[in-house]
């Protein structure tokens, strides 16, 4: 686990575990020649991957942000309490969770099977998501939704949020809409320090050197470069951490704009 403390506020990086992922979905539309060097990708391209939700903890309050796999995904279980139990950290002690986004390695744990019914997994947390990416996999009506949001709706502890929005005064909520339709980040500001947790705006730190390559399966794909533009511009000039949630090998960086690109240093 890494910790980092700024100001009053500590966050620490959580392990939900690992797994593989296709790199020219990654960093579509480049060609492996062009995006392999250092990420050891196998035969048919496939590169180590991480899940890593974050914990932030200002004043006493613990604000988790995404909940990892979960104990009963069909996809895989994730590893995420063993984290939490080490931190000493209950989960009736978290009070807020943050859902970047509604992709199972990432909402699968925001509720567990109990006596064959799905129940909130953090019982005393509002889960806060954007209002658009609510409405898009409601409207779906997937699995997801029955399993990961249905049963918080029903207890009143889903929170719509829309835009942009401040949490307290050290956290906010960005909107960066692409990946999904709701997408969002999470801005943390103490002291002098900012911290930018990006979500899936990039899966890898290269995502970030070549704005213009991004996943393949993005909602929209126009408007995940110009996210990921907007924050290399801004965490450029704000000398801010930028953390993503999958890059298993530097998921903090810092940014520096170099005429038409951009350059990273892990942080
Ligand atoms: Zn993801």
């Amino acid at each position: 686990m890494r910790i980092h403390t700024l100001g009053q506020v500590r966050i620490v990086q959580l392990h939900d575990g690992y797994g593989s992922i296709d790199g020219n979905r990654v960093f579509y539309p480049a060609k492996r020649a062009d995006w392999a060097e250092g990420l050891c990708p196998d035969p048919r391209g496939y590169m180590l991957n991480a899940y890593q939700p974050l914990l932030i903890t200002e004043n006493g309050q613990h604000t988790l942000v995404d909940t990892g796999f979960g104990e009963n995904n069909p996809a895989r279980k994730g590893d995420l309490q063993a984290d939490l139990e080490e931190l000493g950290v209950a989960r009736a002690d978290i009070t807020r969770v943050v859902i970047t986004h509604a992709h199972g390695d990432h909402v699968g744990g925001n509720t567990l099977l109990r006596d064959e019914q799905r129940v909130q997994a953090y019982p005393r947390a509002e889960y806060l998501v954007q209002e658009s990416e609510i409405a898009g996999i409601r409207a779906r009506n997937t699995a997801l939704w029955r399993e990961s949001f249905a049963p918080l709706q029903k207890e009143g502890q889903l929170r719509p949020v829309a835009g942009r929005i401040s949490l307290s005064q050290a956290i906010e909520l960005w909107p960066l809409a692409g990946h999904t339709e709701g997408h969002q980040g999470v801005h943390i500001s103490s002291g002098d320090q900012d911290v930018l947790f990006v979500g899936d705006l990039g899966l890898s730190i290269k995502n970030f050197h070549r704005p213009e390559w991004g996943s393949s399966w993005a909602w929209s794909l126009e408007e995940d470069e110009a996210n990921r533009r907007r924050v290399c511009e801004w965490a450029s000039a704000h000398g801010s951490i930028v953390i993503l949630y999958h890059d298993p090998r530097t998921p903090w960086f810092r940014i520096t704009a170099t005429g038409e690109s951009y350059e990273t240093e892990p942080a």
